[in-house]
């Protein structure tokens, strides 16, 4: 007999009466109430101190992993109190916090607080977003979500999607929608390489990695992406993309998706998207565009041309926990119609009992008829679903339209007054400014004497390399890093609605300081 044999041995007989249970994870409403108030007042706390915290507690591997409890898999289980409060405080003390007015870094925001609090109250109800009828109410929240997204973003009606769990499924989602709208033969029964010409799609050198796992993942294999040319701002090439797509043709290819960036993840660039969506229609090609960093900004009245075509494309990736501040995970994908979506990963097509099916494409919404009722596992790669857009639709009702504009705009524009800043610090070299991101590089007065121009580069690439791990590790602010042209960059990117004036004030110095001490 095992040791796990043993171990079912101790709980005692296991029939005894199952007419009232002792079921190991229940909680009477007491203790309920109890832990869950100790819980909100340490996290209550907790945000009130960030400030006052090192943005990262830079421990090691071995440090962290002695903080465990130091045992195997627990044979018996302990009071729920206990465990959540030692873990809170395990976390607390132990984090790197993109909350914290100090983080700028990737595009990874500050969590909302609502946020948090309506992750707990989606999972006490647990509703499964999968289906309707699993989650009447749950359903039709998520569906007012998705509206008021595509409504802030400017979006005609009839545009449907659903949550995901971050930018990357949402590109996926788009991806596939064009995939299947797009081939001229049944790929979801024959494959990606079941038609005669091979699908080829265009993307600039600068869009986000979750390209490559695209076309990998979903057949087409990452030859099938025709790498476009970025003009010296990082932004698409359309001299270069129409080269591409047209040599494409005459090598008797098919061309069917062109993925632009609203806001590229290293420099948060926008692509030319007004020019890329008349491309796309004169070529009957999908026009995807990649939100997940810059779309919300297209909120804001003063928006350029650009960001606000992103209104025109076929399908949108947009990302709820960059700049909605959400907690981690929330993601959002567009379509022009819900339709493809449901052209794209429905397996129940008894589900939709369509009258007529030509005629509900072309309506308004493409929900199943009879009920109005949403199926959320028809329209994307997920099953049964969890509750993310509440915390979402939470975050709406609290900021508002107008609150949203206001924290995206003083983002936009405390990273400005970053680039005002470094500007003006003779051993900073100012690189880019887009959005919310400004990246620039340390610059000694006095550089080794000797090095050649290429060997000057890579010394400058390997200081500031250094440089960025020194600053992350000290604790005192939290930056990132771009590669512009094999230029090693620093990057900011503020979304994050703690930074104030007094952050950016800090920083120019702060890098200074490191890099005059590191020479
Ligand atoms: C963050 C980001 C992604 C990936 O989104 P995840 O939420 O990290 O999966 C894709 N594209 C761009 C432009 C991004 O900024």
């Amino acid at each position: 007999m095992s040791a796990d044999g043993d171990a079912e041995r101790d709980t005692g007989p296991v029939c005894d009466d199952l007419s009232s249970r002792q079921a190991a994870l229940e909680m009477s409403a007491e203790e309920f109430r109890a832990t869950g108030r100790q819980l909100v007042d340490q996290i209550a706390d907790f945000l009130q101190s960030l400030p006052s915290r090192p943005v990262n507690p830079n421990e090691s591997v071995a440090e962290l992993a002695a903080l465990l409890p130091d045992t195997s898999l627990p044979q018996d289980g302990a009071p729920a109190g206990e465990i959540l409060e030692q873990t809170a405080s395990m976390l607390f003390d132990h984090s790197l916090f993109n909350g914290h007015p100090d983080f700028m870094a990737y595009v990874t925001s500050s969590a909302a607080p609502i946020g948090a609090l309506g992750d707990l109250l989606a999972s006490a109800v647990n509703p499964n977003v999968g289906a309707w009828s699993l989650s009447p109410m749950a359903t039709e929240i998520e569906k007012q979500t998705v509206e008021w997204i595509r409504e802030a973003v400017g979006c005609s009606q009839g545009y449907g999607g659903l949550l995901v769990s971050g930018g990357t499924m949402a590109n996926f989602v788009g991806f596939l929608a064009a995939r299947k709208a797009k081939a001229n033969w049944d790929i979801r029964s024959k494959g990606a390489r079941g038609g005669e010409r091979a699908m080829r799609l265009y993307a600039s050198k600068e869009t986000h990695t979750w390209v490559q796992k695209a076309a990998d993942l979903f057949g087409l294999g990452t030859d099938a992406i025709s790498w476009v040319a970025v003009d010296d701002q990082q932004k698409m090439d359309l001299v270069d993309l129409e080269e591409k797509i047209a040599k494409d043709r005459e090598a008797g290819h098919q061309p069917f998706l062109v993925v632009a960036s609203a806001g590229t993840v290293s420099t948060g660039a926008v692509d030319p998207l007004q020019a890329i969506a008349k491309i796309c229609e004169a070529d009957d090609l999908w026009f995807h565009v990649d939100g997940a960093y810059g779309a919300f900004a297209a909120m804001l009245p003063e928006a350029s041309a650009d960001l606000q075509a992103l209104a025109r494309a076929d399908s949108i990736a947009l990302d709820p926990h960059k700049w909605l501040y959400t907690p981690l995970e929330a993601g959002c994908v567009l379509v022009r119609d819900a339709q493809f979506l449901v052209d794209a990963f429905s397996f129940h097509p008894d589900y939709y009992l369509f009258e007529d099916e030509d005629e509900a494409v072309g309506d308004e919404v493409s929900e199943p008829s009879g009920q109005g009722a949403i199926n959320y596992y028809e329209y994307g790669l997920q099953n049964s679903r969890g509750f993310r857009a509440l915390k979402v639709w939470l975050a709406w009702r609290q900021a508002g339209r107008k609150g949203y504009i206001r924290m995206i705009r003083d983002d936009i524009a405390l990273a400005r007054a970053l680039a005002d800043k470094l500007a003006q610090q003779a051993e900073i070299e100012l690189f880019t400014q887009n959005l919310s991101i400004t990246t620039f590089r340390y610059l000694p007065s006095r550089l080794p004497a000797g090095l050649s121009a290429e060997d000057r580069d890579e010394w400058l690439n390997e200081l500031n390399r250094d440089l960025l791990k020194q600053l992350q590790s000290g604790g005192g602010a939290y930056l990132s890093n771009a590669v512009i042209d094999r230029t090693f960059v620093l990057r900011a990117c503020i979304v994050n609605f703690r930074t104030t004036l007094r952050e950016i004030e800090k920083l120019p110095q702060r890098v200074v300081e490191i890099g005059r001490g590191m020479l």
